[in-house]
Order: structure tokens, then sequence, then C-alpha cells
């Protein structure tokens, strides 16, 4: 299982980000690494489907557009995204943005306004196959957001939640169908932006291993770039 062993600060604002097909463990992973380096992690599926839960007419819009598994347009995730990195001093890590090249574009330009160097980009490869056993096998706390696995990492408590014992749920989003939906629509779209940022601080991690090996390998990448994470031309 992956355990914390505490903040290895990094010396300079730095952002993070992971692009990778739902399942393919970016949320464990990019939640794992902000404690590792105490920098704060942004997810902007939560951020959504928190936004989803208002009882508004703006809130039962977007539950529609993410139990159908499509993406929510660019100009909304922008800006929840915009606002979170004009307030954080010490730099993201980033889960689920950019998932399009106008998204990646507006990432660029903020990081410049902000003087910040460029993104590590880490790409999680997970086989289709893999992606979808795992994505149907997939428990989230309705509480607090953790994840679980019926398979792979099931609750010591059964159906609640180890942290705060809120009940587990299979996300709408994970249903066999939209799963296959959503893996689709990130392969059509991905290709782009691994182009967008190959020349760039770009690199690929076989997500479908073990967890911690997984984990091994994204914080020895992170601890090596420290030192030079590359700036804007
Ligand atoms: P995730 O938790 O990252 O799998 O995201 C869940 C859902 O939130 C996605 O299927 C999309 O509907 C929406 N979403 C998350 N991030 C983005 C994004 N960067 N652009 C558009 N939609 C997004």
């Amino acid at each position: 299982m992956l355990m914390a062993t505490g903040p290895t600060k990094p010396s300079t604002a730095r952002v993070i980000l992971f692009l990778g097909a739902p399942g393919s463990g970016k949320g464990t992973q990019s939640s794992w690494l902000s404690q590792q380096l105490g920098v704060s992690c942004l997810s902007t599926g939560e951020i959504l489907r928190s936004e989803a839960k208002r009882n508004t007419p703006a809130g039962y819009r977007l539950r529609q557009v993410l139990c159908s598994g499509s993406l929510v347009s660019d100009e909304m995730v922008c800006a929840a995204v915009g606002a979170r990195l004009r307030r954080d001093a010490a730099g993201v890590i980033l889960d689920g943005f950019p998932r399009t090249l106008p998204q990646a574009v507006f990432l660029d330009d903020l990081l410049v306004e902000r003087g910040w160097p460029r993104p590590t980009v880490i790409h999680l490869h997970v086989p289709r196959h893999e992606l979808l056993r795992r994505m149907t096998l997939r428990r989230q706390c309705a509480v607090c957001g953790a994840i679980y696995n019926l398979v792979s990492r099931p609750s010591l408590r059964g159906s609640r939640c180890e942290k705060d014992g809120g009940a587990l749920v299979q996300r709408d989003d994970d249903s066999e169908a939209t799963a296959l939906r959503r893996i689709g629509e990130f392969e059509a779209l991905s290709a782009p932006l691994i182009e967008y940022y190959r020349g760039s601080d770009y690199r690929r991690v076989d997500g479908s291993r073990d967890p911690d090996l997984v984990a091994a390998d994204l914080l020895e990448i992170v601890t090596r770039e420290e030192v030079c994470a590359p700036a804007f031309a």
C-alpha cells in the first residue's frame, strides 16, 4: 500500500501534471505524490463532482454531463483551474488537467503569467482491458472521495471507508458502457496532447504495475527534476 513518508519540499514552485485515462491511477498517485512533496493537488474531476452536488440549474446540468462521461467545457474547467492556480504559491500537482489542447495552451499562458517553469508531464499508461477492469471494480467514499478497488484495494471495513466510515459507492461514470466511452474519448484527445508535450519534459510511466512500483518511479522522476525544472523559452 502507498505509505506517506512525509513531505520532501521542492525548492521552487513547480507544476506536475498527470495525463492518464480514467482508471490509470492518476487520482491515487497524484494525491500520494502531493503528500510526499508537500505540494497541493488539484483534481478537476473532484472539483466538478462537488460543484455538481449543488441544487441549482448549473449543478443539475453539470450532473448530466458527468453522468454521460463527456467532458465539461474548456471554458468552465479553465476558469476553475485559473482561480486556483492564481492563489497557489508553491506550485501544484494537476490530476485530470489539461485534457484538451486549448486547456494545455491556457495552462502554459498561466504558468508564464505566474513566472513558473514548464510542467513536468507524467503520462500514466495502462492498457485498455486493465483500465476497464479497474474502473468497473472501483469504489469511492461518498464522504471524503477516498478510492478503493474491490479486488486490488478493498476497504478493511467492507462497504465502509476506512478513514471516515462513509459508504463506498460506484461512481455513475464507472459503469461499463460509460467507462468504455470515457476511455475512447481519452485516447482520441490525448494523442494531440502527448504530441504537444513530447518535446518538453514528458515522461511515460507504465501504470499497469503494482502502485508501489509506480509510486517509486514517480518519486525518482520528480526529485531528480527538482534541480532542473525547465523554464519557458
Ligand atoms: P476524473 O475524476 O478525472 O475521471 O474526471 C471525471 C469527469 O470530470 C470527466 O469524465 C469529465 O466529465 C470531467 N472533467 C474532469 N477534468 C476535466 C477536464 N480537464 N476537462 C473537461 N472535463 C473534465
